[in-house]
This record gives C-alpha cells, structure tokens and sequence, in this order.
C-alpha cells in the first residue's frame, strides 16, 4: 500500500491460491505494525490446525502469535481497547458474517488486514471472501508459480479423492495451478513423494 489513511480505520485483504505467499504478507505487514510499537492482535479459525493452535506460521517459519476462534463474533469480544491492528489469517472458513465483524472493527477506526483463500479447490469462491473483498478498500491478489506449467497460479489443486470443500493438510493434498492446467475434479497423483514436493 503506497498511501495510509488517517484517522480511519480500513481494511486490507490478501488473497490467492495456496503456496502464493498470503500468509507471509500478513505476517509482513503486521511485523512492521509491532516495529512501530503499535498492539496488534490476530485470530485464525480454529478448523486451521496444521502447524500450531495458537500461532499464524507461514511455509516459510516466520510465526506470530494469534487465537484460535470458534466463529469471527468472538473477535468483537476479544478486542482489546489498546489494539490498532487486527490480523485474521485464514478467514475462507469463517461464516458468512466476517464481513459484518471486520467492517464493525473498521468502523471503530482499526486496521484489519485479512487473508485468506478467494476460491476453493473447485475454482468457485470460497466462503465469506467475495462480500469481504468487495467491502475492504485495499485487495491483494498474490499468485503462486503453476506447477505443471510455471505460469503464475491462482486456483489450487486438490491431489486427494473427496467431495469436501475442505481439506487441511496442503502441502501434502494441494499444488497452485494456473486456469489452463486446473480441474475442478481432484487428480490423485501416482507418487505421494511428488505430491509432496512443492516449492
Ligand atoms: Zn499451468
């Protein structure tokens, strides 16, 4: 973002297909947050377990500290008067209200910076994330590298069998494809090892 604004809250959403870095961003920009001695405080859904309960860990290690929530209104609770900054990773599986809670924080003049998948394995838009890119002032659309292809990716490839719109365990169930080389359906791959080794 090139231009804060001031004496408003905003919100800010980061989203794109897996292993395009969103996580990173978010822990990015609420780091410069904490450099510059400002409270931040962030929150995951708690279906998001692959790493740690309590921590937003990006593929590359880099890690802060959150709380896991059983729905996005427990964030309006939660908030502590000295806050600024909301972080909120993962919010494609919030419900349909993370939009009416983010814009409540925005209202009350917070920063919230959002990520989150914009479209599930199917290629269809995920959850709460359309009504939350269209109300946030700033979007980030990040792309990862295709894996068959090496055009930048935006859809994500399921690798295992199973009509569930989610699936935890991405490294291991997931590649970033671009539009020419994905499928709706999944494509369980001959070797796991090859399944497993993204980069
Ligand atoms: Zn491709």
């Amino acid at each position: 973002m090139h231009h804060m604004p001031t004496n408003t809250g905003w919100i800010e959403v980061i989203c794109g297909s897996m292993f395009s870095g969103k996580t990173e961003e978010l822990i990015s920009r609420l780091k410069r947050v904490l450099y510059a001695h400002r409270a931040i405080q962030v929150f995951k859904p708690l279906t998001d377990n692959r790493y740690a309960t309590c921590e937003v860990v990006s593929h590359s290690d880099h890690r802060l500290a959150c709380r896991p929530l059983a729905s996005a209104r427990e964030i309006l609770d939660l908030l502590d008067p000295e806050t600024e900054v909301v972080g909120i990773d993962e919010c494609q599986f919030f419900g349909a209200d993370l939009a009416d809670v983010v814009q409540a924080l925005a209202d009350q003049g917070l920063r919230v910076i959002c990520a989150g998948l914009d479209l599930d394995y199917k290629g269809e838009p995920f959850g709460p994330m359309p009504r939350l890119l269209a109300v946030a002032e700033f979007v980030t659309k990040k792309h990862a590298v295709c894996m068959i292809c090496g055009n930048p990716a935006h859809r994500s490839q399921r690798l295992v069998a199973g009509g569930a719109q989610v699936l935890i365990g991405e490294r291991e169930s997931y590649q970033a494809r671009c539009r020419g080389c994905h499928s709706a359906e999944a494509e369980p791959l001959a070797s796991p090892k090859l399944a497993a080794g993204e980069k």
